[in-house]
């Protein structure tokens, strides 16, 4: 068993998507879902190219059906672009209003990239640009990282580098280093993702280098931070020790203002530029009408990141009204969302999720066990089957096996209830609970 904990999404490492977008059938811990998941790598390959802006998309379908671990699997593809998770839930805080949480969610979820030009000390990475616009393959800029100490030494091998990069299988993004005497150049490993097998020939890379011919000794470092660190930063009542506690209370909209207006007077110089990000909402249903509103509004704002929903109910109730809406969510705001529908899994991609989680969870299973498994989700849900993988591997290490097998499956399915066994069980003994009431139909899922 894994000697880490293990989060629910913790096997999710991407999309699982190929060049051309096209859900691979399981990769990167993702498994099926192939259009929920195609439509979700449209929407990231626009997000990332900074194409838009205040769009929302929901998520809809039954539960367990990957709405949060696809969401999960876009933040891990996102690089440094802002992706903030909530429930619909944690609006309703005592200490600030629904719209100064929901404001400092959106605000959160924008990144502020800030360029500034330092000199290179020694022993820093300088970096050289990969122009591949000649080529048209791929991305057009990629990254190589030299690494020495030496600003002569740089300057002569990166000259030689030149001609060494056609010899040597270097890929964008790789880090490499360059040997003094002899001017080898060494890959030592990645540092940027996305990288792809590529020739580099003499126009196709750029050594950094000043106009003059000198070695350019001023580099441009870019840190990204989020509108709303900024506004903590700048909030003298908060102060910025309040990053690191979270309790950043209401901040002032004169503060925001003033922010909103120092960066868009350095996105006009060149000195930052806006990145929207990502702001992911689960359990949509639990907004009501004022954050439905405020959402509506806050979209349309200049500085406004992806808003991205799920809600796993039907037709429901509308928070705090009595009107019964898709989703619990208004029409009109409906209106504007672009829907992803997730879909119920069949047997075999269950099997394969169930085997990653094994994998994941570092225990060892019988393909027995495993298959009693698989259909325990079916009958029950993926999400319960999940949990019994745990809490098979205790009892076979009770019973000193190294392997969960079929009885410990058994075992403990038979020693914590399911959902609908549960609901049988509160139906058939409702009267030795306390405060018990009949009610109509279980839960409100609709
Ligand atoms: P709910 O509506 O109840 O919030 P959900 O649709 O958000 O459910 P998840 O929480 O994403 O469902 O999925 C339940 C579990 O199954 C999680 O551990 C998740 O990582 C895993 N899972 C779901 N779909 C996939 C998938 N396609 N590939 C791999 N793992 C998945």
């Amino acid at each position: 068993m894994a000697a880490w904990p293990v989060g629910a999404h913790s096997h999710i490492r991407g999309l699982g998507l190929d060049d051309k977008l096209e859900a691979r059938p399981n990769s990167q811990g993702m498994v099926g879902q192939i259009r929920a998941r195609k439509a979700a790598g449209v929407i990231l390959k626009i997000i990332k190219q900074g194409k838009i802006s205040g769009r929302a998309i929901l998520m809809a379908g039954a539960p367990g059906t990957g709405k949060t671990a696809i969401a999960m699997a876009m933040s891990q593809e996102l690089g440094d672009v802002p992706f903030t998770a909530l429930a619909a839930s944690e609006v309703y805080s005592m200490e600030i209003s629904k719209t100064e949480s929901l404001t400092q969610a959106f605000r959160r979820s924008i990144g502020i990239r800030i360029k500034e030009e330092t000199e290179i000390i020694e022993g820093e990475v300088v970096e050289i640009q990969i122009d591949r616009s000649v080529t048209g393959v791929g991305p057009k800029t990629g990254k190589l990282t030299l690494k020495t100490t030496d600003m002569e030494t740089i300057y002569d091998l990166g000259q030689k580098m030149i001609g060494s990069l056609t010899k040597e299988k270097v890929m964008a993004g790789d880090v490499i280093q360059i040997d003094k005497a002899t001017g080898r150049i060494t890959r030592l490993g990645r540092s940027f993702t996305r990288a792809r097998d590529f020739d580099a020939t003499g126009p196709d890379v750029k050594f950094v280098q000043c106009p003059d011919g000198e070695l350019q000794t001023r580099k441009e470092v870019v840190h990204t931070v989020s509108l709303h660190e900024i506004d903590v930063i700048n909030s003298r009542q908060q102060g910025f020790l309040a990053l690191f506690s979270g309790d950043t209370g209401e901040i002032k909209s004169e503060v925001r203002d003033q922010i909103n207006q120092k960066i868009s007077g350095w996105c006009e110089e060149g000195k930052a530029e806006i990145v929207p990000g990502v702001l992911f909402i689960d359990e949509i249903h639990m907004l009501d009408m004022e954050c439905f509103s405020f959402l509506n509004r806050a979209l349309e704002g200049t500085m406004a990141p992806v808003v991205i929903m799920a809600s796993n109910r039907g037709m429901a109730r509308i928070r705090g009204t009595n009107y019964q809406s898709p989703h619990g969510v208004p029409i009109d705001f409906l209106d504007r969302l672009l829907i992803i529908s997730t879909q119920a899994y069949n047997e075999d991609d269950i099997k394969q999720i169930l085997k990653i989680r094994c994998d994941e969870e570092e225990v060892d299973m019988t393909e027995d066990a495993l298959a009693v498994l698989t259909k325990v989700a079916t009958t029950t849900s993926l999400r319960y089957a999940i949990h019994l993988i745990s809490t098979g591997y205790m009892v076979a290490q009770k019973r000193k096996a190294s392997k969960v097998d079929v009885v410990d499956i058994k075992r403990v399915s038979a020693l914590f209830l399911d959902e609908a066994r549960s609901v049988q069980y509160l139906t058939d003994y409702q009267d030795e609970f306390m405060f018990s009431e009949i009610a109509p139909s279980h839960g409100d899922r609709m």
